[in-house]
């Protein structure tokens, strides 16, 4: 499982957008932040984001490598850290069980 596998198993992209700040509604919406966005446009399910202001999509890591101005890699990196995954193999399940996140 590559590092980009095994982000994306253990955050998903909602939790990830109410980490660095968005405030996402009981269906799932928030406001885009990479667009002008009034109305909450974007849509933050468990695996994939879509705003239909602007059509941004992508999965969690290109979702913060874009909030955050990073690459790919070291949305990767940043996304470990703060989630506290670590990205040897073998431990994805026993920090994903440690914090409450579903592991398929
Ligand atoms: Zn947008």
């Amino acid at each position: 499982m590559t590092i980009y596998e095994t982000i994306k198993t253990a955050v998903p992209v909602r939790q990830a957008a109410e980490h660095y700040g968005l405030r996402v509604n009981r269906n799932g919406m928030a406001c885009c932040p990479f667009h002008n966005d009034r109305n909450p446009s974007l849509k933050l399910n468990e695996d994939y984001f879509y705003c239909f202001g602007c059509g941004a999509k992508g999965d969690v890591i290109d979702f913060v490598a874009r909030l955050l101005d990073l690459s790919n890699y070291e949305a990767a990196q940043r996304l470990a850290a703060d989630f506290g995954i670590s990205t040897e193999p073998g431990h994805l399940v026993t920090v994903s069980r440690a914090l409450g996140l579903f592991v398929p």
